[in-house]
């Protein structure tokens, strides 16, 4: 079995990441938490969910925050559509900081207008833009 597999993850705007990996952990929608990917695993197709998406290539893990889209996994590639993917150099932490703020006082509001699916999804977006941007 080949040692590496191919990982596109894209945007419907940009191409960023077109890389041989050897391992790779992603984020699914709904309750099906994180899917991690060696070579040769079985195909799949799923909805992306949000968090951090990582990869190791080299032996180094690179990391980046994806909010939902769809993921189809075959032997030997990868591909990520995803509706918002942003690389550590793309995120501006105090914007992540505010909206993860926002978000909290929102879940934390005892108002009945308030969309709290809405703004858990908010959370997590944060949330992940925050542990990408982490050393
Ligand atoms: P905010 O409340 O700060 O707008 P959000 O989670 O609602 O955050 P999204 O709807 O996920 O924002 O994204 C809208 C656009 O803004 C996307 O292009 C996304 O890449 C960009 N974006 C959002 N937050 C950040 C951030 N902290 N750093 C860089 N780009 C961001």
């Amino acid at each position: 079995m080949a040692a590496t597999f191919e990982i596109e993850i894209a945007t419907p705007e940009r191409l960023l990441v077109k890389e041989q990996v050897t391992e790779a952990q992603i984020p699914c929608g709904g309750a099906s938490g994180e899917i991690g990917v060696l070579p040769g695993h079985a195909p799949l197709l799923s909805e992306l969910g949000i968090g951090q998406l990582s990869y190791v290539i080299n032996g180094e893990r690179r990391k980046l925050a994806v909010a939902g889209g769809v993921l189809e996994v075959l032997p030997e590639h990868v591909r990520v559509l995803a509706m918002v993917a942003e690389m550590p150099a793309d995120i501006d932490l105090a914007r992540a900081q505010a909206a993860e703020k926002r978000a909290m006082e929102r879940l934390a509001s005892v108002q009945q207008n308030i969309d709290s699916a809405r703004a858990l999804n908010a959370l997590k977006r944060a949330q992940a833009r925050l542990a990408v941007s982490q050393k």
